[in-house]
């Protein structure tokens, strides 16, 4: 069964709304980029499995985020992404190698 990013985030809302609405973004933040670190801890040394758990943990994190910001993930990332690299608007991207994308 497809799991979409709107899915994701309406999944995030129904069942942490409530909590995250009282907590705030920049305290959702802070869990955030707690995440992140499991995430970096994970990837240097984790099982498959508890990299698989704390990529969804920053994932979920992140809807989170988006949210609270009032931002359609899935939206965001069709406009940005949805044609190519944002920078030379190519897939396979053909920025230079010292360029971020
Ligand atoms: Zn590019």
């Amino acid at each position: 069964m497809p799991f979409t990013l709107i899915d994701l985030q309406n999944v995030i809302r129904d069942t942490y709304g409530d909590k995250d609405r009282r907590r705030g973004i920049e305290g959702t933040f802070m869990w955030f980029m707690e995440e992140v670190g499991e995430l970096s801890a994970a990837l240097r040394g984790g099982t498959k499995a508890e990299l698989a758990a704390e990529f969804a943990d920053v994932l979920a994190w992140l809807a989170t985020l988006a949210n609270g910001a009032g931002v359609d993930l899935e939206a965001a990332l069709l406009e940005k992404y949805g044609h190519g690299c944002p920078g030379c608007h190519k897939s396979p991207c053909t920025c230079a190698a010292a360029e971020k994308p």
